[in-house]
């Protein structure tokens, strides 16, 4: 199987790419072929032929992640050569071997629950409340909140996500709104609407550096404070 990951570093976040990359090799999907299609405007070390840099330039928070789906949807000629695709936040690390039980084989995509929200009651989920906004869920609607650091599909699929929600984005922003919480928000959305068409992971995939919770800590989510903090990282 060809599996793409998608990766984003501008700016100061190519300070995670090394471990992130190290973590990948060692870790995920051994036995398969991986290529990754990495967005930055940065010089990378570790760089082996499996590994496509596409020059992306910093375009300001919270743009460097909102914008995401631009960015994949501009190299989608790239990316459906691949069989499954995966974004990958840059603080992201892998601890033991990830396996084929990632894969959705029945669905068409792949999310995990987020970490802050698995146990919460759905009046909790920090949706997009605004009804001018293409992410706007619908009160009582919605029985599962996604991160939006780790998620994919099977290629054409998440092809097809980008580019929905690469549209959606750009309405919201010709009417001056930007979702809560950017691309999150969004992938939430389009994957409630999508409900019967996503494999949903637990918080073992993305569990937080240095919280307790219920779940073996199969991916980290390194705590940014460690790296300089948020202010520093995004600017
Ligand atoms: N990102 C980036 N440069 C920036 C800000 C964000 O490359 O200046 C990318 C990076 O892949 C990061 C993702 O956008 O992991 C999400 O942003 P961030 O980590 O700040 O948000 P979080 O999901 O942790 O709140």
């Amino acid at each position: 199987m060809k599996i793409g990951i998608l990766y984003i570093c501008t700016g100061r976040y190519t300070i995670f790419w090394n471990n992130f990359y190290r973590s990948m090799k060692k870790y995920f999907l051994p036995n398969h072929s991986i290529e990754y299609f990495v967005f930055t405007d940065g010089k990378l070390d570790n760089i082996d032929e499996n590994v496509h840099i596409i020059h992306q330039k910093k375009l300001g928070w919270p743009h460097d992640t909102l914008m995401r789906f631009h960015m994949f949807s501009s190299a989608k000629n790239l990316l459906c050569k691949c069989d499954y695709l995966f974004f990958i936040n840059a603080n992201l690390i892998i601890n033991v071997p990830i396996d084929e039980q990632i894969l959705p084989m029945e669905e068409n995509y792949m999310g995990v629950l987020h970490p802050g929200f698995f146990n919460k009651r759905r009046s909790r989920f920090t949706y997009e409340t605004r009804r001018q906004s293409t992410a706007f869920i619908p009160f009582f609607k919605g029985k599962h909140y996604f991160m939006g650091g780790f998620n994919g599909g099977k290629a054409e699929y998440f092809i097809k996500m980008s580019e929905t929600l690469m549209k959606n984005i750009e309405q919201d922003l010709k009417n001056g709104i930007i979702a809560i919480w950017h691309d999150e928000s969004h992938l939430n959305r389009y994957f409630w609407e999508h409900r019967k068409e996503v494999k949903i992971l637990n918080p073992e995939y993305g569990y937080p550096e240095g919280w307790n919770l219920p779940f073996e800590a199969k991916i980290t989510i390194l705590d940014k404070s460690k790296h300089g903090g948020y202010d520093f990282l995004r600017s």
